[in-house]
């Protein structure tokens, strides 16, 4: 179980102050320029202090009120949908890649291309485009068409190792320029998979990944992918992905160089990284805050590849989306190109190592400050320019036919039933899934 997933699970609970929803109060006096906007997100202590400071800025440069209202990540979901049931939509909130085609459908969310292209205020040629395609819909194909969010972040999922323990063991440090082939990451991992101090138990692993957020790179660099290019056929049931499945289960069955599920249920993978007892593990860069105080040396490398021989792996992203209802539709917009783009707002939030710049000349000159960890932040810019990917379940009506494949894993992963067997099974319920999803979304 790695804690180093997407920003959604991995921010830590807080109390979050007024949760009563301010709704949309008509403005009394439009004349004496007395404007509210409601701000409904969610995070982490860091990212609450980040934008409260954000929005205050907005406040004192605008004409405008903002109302916050934040809860917790897993919350979430669950709030603004009874906003949303409730006729109380936030004029500004986060929503998801996933969520654009249901919120543009129920008229939910606003088409904002008109104001975002022709803004004063934001240069769009700046900011990552894998942040804006994620809520462009065309009506038929999320990545394309009209613009319904901009990006709070992009959040491109990398890989890291313990430089350290490498050392230690002799190991010459990766290339951050070539992969490793899958053979040569067992190769190191099972080196470092060692008993340190001779007592017969093992003290450190070569890795220990979580299959839910890191089969993906595996499977797309062995030349795999979970859905055909019109996102109408799932294609897990083919050779290539059984094998890199079969492969990543292989990691603890058969090369042992994972802990065991009983040794990551006393500590999980994640609390072992920290402690400087696994090699390999994801690093993001909602970890970066946190990794700076590490007592080891570490840096980012791609992922191991598979048969394509080209590296692989995923970009998360959060969008801030405009209410449909708005009375304030120029304000609000105005909001999310601040809270999108505003120079200050971006370094305050890079400085709090939540989160890379959305900006492309801002992201380059923080990839070039060797004071900071990790040394190769330049992989993270990679990712978001050129390799990496939406989760396969991001772009579709719903991800339910996606999750249907994690749901009865475990049998592979424990070694019990092999990768080729299960994915023939599963995909029959993941394309059931997929059709409904197809049909709701009417394509
Ligand atoms: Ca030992």
């Amino acid at each position: 179980m790695t804690k180093s997933r997407p920003m959604a699970v991995t921010l830590a609970l807080f109390t979050a102050a007024g949760l009563m929803l301010g709704g949309c109060s008509a403005p009394t006096g439009e004349d004496t320029g007395e404007k509210k906007l409601t701000f409904m997100f969610r995070g982490g202590e860091d990212e609450k202090k980040a934008y409260e400071k954000a929005v205050a800025q907005f406040e004192a440069e605008n004409d405008v009120d903002v109302d916050i209202i934040v809860t917790t990540a897993d919350q979430y979901a669950t709030k603004l949908k009874a906003a949303i049931a409730g006729k109380q939509v936030p004029d500004v909130f986060y929503i998801g890649p996933g969520d654009v085609q249901a919120y543009v459908q129920n008229g939910i969310v606003k088409d904002i291309t008109e104001y975002v292209e022709g803004s004063e205020t934001i240069d769009l040629d700046n900011i990552w485009e894998y942040g804006v395609d994620s809520y462009r819909y065309d009506g038929k194909r999320v990545g394309e068409g009209s613009i319904y969010a901009l990006p709070k972040d992009v959040g491109p999922f990398s890989f890291g190792y313990n430089k350290t323990m490498l050392e230690k063991a002799g190991i010459p440090l990766p290339d951050k320029d070539k992969p490793y082939t899958f053979d040569e990451f067992v190769a190191a991992a099972k080196k470092l998979t060692a008993d340190t101090n001779g007592d017969g138990t093992l003290d450190q692993w070569g890795t220990g990944l979580n299959v839910q957020w890191n089969l993906q790179p595996f499977v797309w660099s062995n030349g795999a992918d979970w859905l055909n290019e019109d996102r109408t056929k799932v294609t897990v049931d083919t050779p290539e992905f059984a094998e890199s499945l079969q492969w990543f289960a292989d990691l603890q069955n058969v090369h042992g160089v994972t802990p065991s599920v009983a040794e990551a249920q006393t500590l999980d993978t994640y609390q072992r990284w920290m402690k400087g007892e696994i090699g390999f593990f994801p690093i993001a860069p909602w970890d970066l805050s946190t990794y700076q105080k590490l007592d080891f040396d570490w840096d980012v490398i791609p992922y191991p590849a598979g048969e394509s021989g080209e590296t692989a792996s995923w970009i998360g992203t959060l969008g801030i989306a405009v209410s449909e209802s708005t009375k304030h539709p120029e304000d609000a917009v105005k909001l999310v190109e601040f809270l999108t783009a505003n120079e200050e707002a971006q370094q305050s939030l890079v400085d709090a190592g939540i989160q890379i710049p959305n900006l492309k000349d801002m992201a380059e000159t923080w990839a070039a400050d060797t004071t900071t960890k990790p040394a190769n932040k330049a992989e993270f810019l990679q990712i978001v320019k050129d390799y990496g990917r939406a989760l396969p379940g991001g772009n579709t009506f719903n991800a339910e036919w996606y999750d249907e494949l994690f749901t009865n894993i475990q049998p592979v992963l424990d070694g019990k039933q092999t990768a080729a067997d299960y994915l023939k099974e599963a995909q029959p319920r993941m394309q059931e899934f997929l059709d409904a999803a197809n049909q709701q979304a009417g394509n």
